[in-house]
C-alpha cells in the first residue's frame, strides 16, 4: 500500500509574530507546489497570525499541545475549542520535550489525544528513547510502551486522524540522526505493534514519521526507506533554506 509522505515542521518556542508571518509566507510560496503533505506547529501566540497565511492552502495549521481538559480552571493551559477556534487542524501530542521537560507520562498524553480527537483533530503522537533506554537495549519496550499506552482507548475509525512520529530522543536537535537503517527498524516495529492493536489494514496505511535532526541531506534517504513516511522536523524548520529542500526531497 503506498501512503504519502507527511513533513511536517515544529517551530518549538521560536519566532514572534512578524518573523512566524515571513516564514509562513515564503513556505506557502516555495511549497505549493510541492507534492506532499505539509504542516508547520508555531507556538500557540502566532496560530492566529500563521493561520490567516496558511489557510486555503496546502499547508496545515498544528499547535505543539493542548490542555487535557476541554475548559475551565487551568491556568496557562490551551484547550482544543480554542485551537479550533484558531483553525488548528493537528496536535503535536507526548513530544519528547513535554514527556522529559515537562514531566507528561502515557495517561496524560493518552487523556490529550483522546480528547483531541473527539474534537476531529488529527494528532501526531510523538515517541521514542532515550540514550540510556537505547544503551540498555530497551528501544522496542519503550516505543511500545509508549505507542500502547497513547493509544489505549483509541478506536479503529480513529485511528485515521492517528499519525506516529518516532523521535529518538539523543536524536532531537543534536545534530545526532539515526542512521537510515536504525530508524527503519523501529519504523517496522511499530508498524507491527498497530498491525497486533488494529490488524493488518491499518498497519499499512498509518503513517510513522521519522524526528530528530532531519536536515537536507539526510531527509532523501531516510524516506527512501520503506516504513518512514515522513518527518517531523524542529530545527531544519524555522528556516526556508533548510525546510523547503527537506519537504521536497527527491
Ligand atoms: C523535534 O523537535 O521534533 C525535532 C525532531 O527537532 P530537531 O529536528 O531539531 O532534532
Amino acid at each position: 500500500m503506498s501512503r504519502n509522505y507527511y513533513m511536517a515542521g515544529n517551530w518549538k518556542m521560536h519566532m514572534t509574530r512578524s518573523e512566524a508571518a515571513l516564514l509562513a509566507q515564503e513556505l506557502v510560496n516555495k511549497l505549493k507546489d510541492g507534492k506532499h503533505k505539509y504542516l508547520v506547529a508555531p507556538s500557540f501566540t502566532l496560530l492566529e497570525t500563521v493561520s490567516a497565511i496558511v489557510e486555503g492552502t496546502n499547508i496545515r495549521l498544528g499547535a505543539q499541545n493542548c490542555a487535557c481538559e476541554e475548559q475551565g480552571a487551568h491556568t496557562g493551559e490551551v484547550s482544543v475549542l480554542q485551537l479550533k477556534d484558531l483553525g488548528v487542524q493537528t496536535i503535536i501530542l507526548g513530544h519528547s520535550e513535554r514527556r522529559h521537560l515537562y514531566k507528561e507520562d502515557d495517561a496524560l498524553i493518552n487523556k490529550k489525544v483522546k480528547l483531541a480527537l473527539k474534537h476531529g483533530f488529527e494528532v501526531i503522537l510523538c515517541i521514542g528513547e532515550l540514550l540510556e533506554e537505547r544503551e540498555a537495549g530497551k528501544v522496542e519496550e519503550v516505543c511500545e510502551r509508549q505507542t500502547v499506552k497513547g493509544l489505549e482507548g483509541v478506536s479503529a475509525g480513529d485511528l485515521a486522524n492517528i499519525v506516529i512520529a518516532y523521535e529518538p530522543v539523543w536524536a532531537i536537535g543534536t545534530g545526532k540522526t539515526a542512521t537510515p537503517d536504525d530508524a527503519e527498524a523501529v519504523h517496522a516495529f511499530v508498524r507491527k505493534v498497530i498491525k497486533r492493536l488494529y490488524g493488518e489494514e491499518a498497519a499499512a496505511k498509518i503513517i510513522i514519521q521519522y524526528g530528530g535532526s532531519v536536515k537536507p541531506d539526510n531527509a532523501a534517504q531516510l524516506m527512501a526507506k520503506e516504513n518512514i513516511d515522513g518527518a517531523l522536523v524542529g530545527g531544519a524548520s524555522l528556516k526556508t533554506d533548510t525546510f523547503v529542500p527537506i519537504a521536497k526531497f527527491s
